[in-house]
């Protein structure tokens, strides 16, 4: 039987360039499809950040020029193979050549120009895909142009797309975009009071749509969480699923982890250790038997900073120590460094994005707090457990399915969480892990190896992802 052809379309994948959890499932993903009977590949911006260790072993493998308005812009195909994956990657200096991933005024034409440019390296490739998964508002223009300018040439190939927060839709002035689109006539698929939302378009023209967990498939359809698109995500409710994401567990391993400062299986003293020596490391009182709560995360609304800052003092009123890595809204980070002025023997914020010093705070940490507002999947509270850290979470989207509350009876149950988007709530349910860490050590014991055993294995949905592109391309058998 032939093999699945699949290439991925993304702006992000780890090592070579993240700012989120996207970086993470685009890096780990691909490389958990069974061999055998898949071909995935991935194509990428060729950033300016990409490290160097990568980037001086990419080979060009073909240059053309891709209209972008009434300008030809460059293309150079670069090559790169890693874990059996192959990437390519888009090299163009004045689109790319950036030190950020994002952030500039002209996003909406960068992105545009990297999905036609996607397209139309295909032949350059030569991999005509079963199957193009385009991921994120910023390969959102592809399934669209798919379907309405180039279903001629690539007559097999079937889009899916993945949505990983609805938040990011892509949304611009039909003014601004036109002069860059090539299209000569406002496409309908995308309109959205009168401005062009480029993530609408994908969703009507792909032919599976996906979210990161099944919880967020269905909160989609809810006003509250459909950022506007709850109207259209019931509309395709038929062709709509939601797949959990899964974590790579080879690079999420504590018995390995270079980073961390001292490795550790299920061992709960060296465990510890790490939690004392990042004490000393980051200035706090070094003590083993306070517990350390920690949050590792962008620093804006959906991850429940507004919860957090209305009952700060409150929670270091509790005898712990509170460590927070991030970096996003000036008023989110200024309330963190405030408090943590206030309060320097109980709590360190550290505002930065710091691949090293996140590994060394999931290991030290005792709990990790994710209140988020919504959260469509999540893989910070996995990466959590999988150093053995308590998460204490809200209930809501891939949250919801992966955290499961303590039952101290059945001694089941790998975390803590709550329901309603409440300080309090949140709050009381901090009162209760922190009760349980110093009250009933054993359970606690117990609570900290359900959490570390808990599956998060890729295998599980790289094998969901499989069915459902036999299913879309008619290869069911
Ligand atoms: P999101 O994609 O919404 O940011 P996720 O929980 O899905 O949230 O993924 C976040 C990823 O980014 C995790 O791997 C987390 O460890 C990492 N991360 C977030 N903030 C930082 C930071 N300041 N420094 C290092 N890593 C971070």
């Amino acid at each position: 039987m032939d093999k699945l052809k699949v290439l991925f379309a993304a702006t992000e994948a780890y090592p070579f360039a993240k700012s989120g959890g996207l970086g993470d499932v685009i890096g780990s993903l691909p490389k958990a499809f069974p061999k055998d009977q898949t071909d995935i590949r991935v194509i990428l911006p060729k950033y300016a950040s990409i490290p160097e260790e990568y980037k001086k072993d990419f080979k060009l493998i073909d240059i053309f020029y891709v209209k972008v308005g009434l300008s030809d812009q460059y293309v150079g195909i670069q090559q790169y193979e890693m874990d059996g994956v192959t990437y390519y990657f888009l090299d163009n200096e004045y689109y790319f050549n950036r030190p950020n991933l994002y952030g500039y005024y002209d996003d909406g034409e960068r992105f545009v120009y990297f999905c036609r440019a996607v397209l139309e390296s295909i032949p350059y490739i030569d991999f005509y895909p079963d199957v193009l998964h385009c991921h994120d508002w910023q390969a959102s223009l592809i399934p669209f142009l798919l379907k309405e300018q180039y279903q001629w040439h690539y007559l097999n190939t079937k889009a899916v797309f993945t949505i990983h927060n609805m938040k990011y839709q892509g949304l611009y002035g039909f003014d601004d975009l036109k002069g860059v689109l090539n299209l000569d006539y406002f496409p309908a698929a995308m309109e959205f009071y009168r401005k062009l939302n480029l993530m609408k378009g994908a969703l009507y023209t792909s032919d599976l749509v996906t979210t990161v967990s099944p919880t967020y498939a269905e909160e989609l359809k809810d006003p509250y969480y459909g950022e506007g698109l709850d109207g259209v995500m019931r509309d395709i409710s038929y062709k709509t699923v939601g797949i959990l994401n899964g974590i790579d567990e080879t690079v999420y391993n504590p018995q390995t982890d270079p980073a961390l400062f001292v490795p550790y299986t299920r061992s709960y003293k060296k465990k510890t250790e790490n939690k004392t020596a990042l004490q000393d490391y980051l200035g706090l009182p070094v003590n083993p038997k306070v517990p350390m709560i920690s949050m590792i995360t962008r620093l804006v609304e959906q991850k429940g900073l507004d919860l957090v800052a209305a009952v700060i003092h409150e929670i270091l009123q509790m005898n712990i120590q509170m460590v927070v890595l991030g970096t996003g809204d000036a008023q989110y980070e200024n309330m963190l460094r405030e408090v943590a002025y206030t309060y320097p023997d109980k709590m360190i914020t550290i505002i930065d994005f710091n691949e090293d010093l996140s590994r060394k705070i999931y290991a030290a940490s005792d709990m990790f707090l994710m209140p988020s507002k919504f959260e469509p999947c999540g893989l910070s509270q996995m990466i959590a457990m999988r150093y053995g850290t308590v998460p204490v979470v809200r209930e809501t989207g891939g949250l919801k399915d992966t955290v499961h509350y303590f039952d101290k009876e059945t001694k089941e149950g790998n975390g803590f969480s709550f329901a309603t988007y409440n300080a309090h709530d949140m709050l009381f349910t901090l009162q209760r892990a922190v009760g349980l860490y110093y009250d009933e050590p054993e359970l606690w014991k117990t609570l900290m190896t359900n959490a570390s055993k808990s599956n998060f294995d890729w295998k599980i949905s790289a094998e969901t992802y499989l069915y459902y592109y036999k299913k879309v391309t008619g290869k069911l058998s």
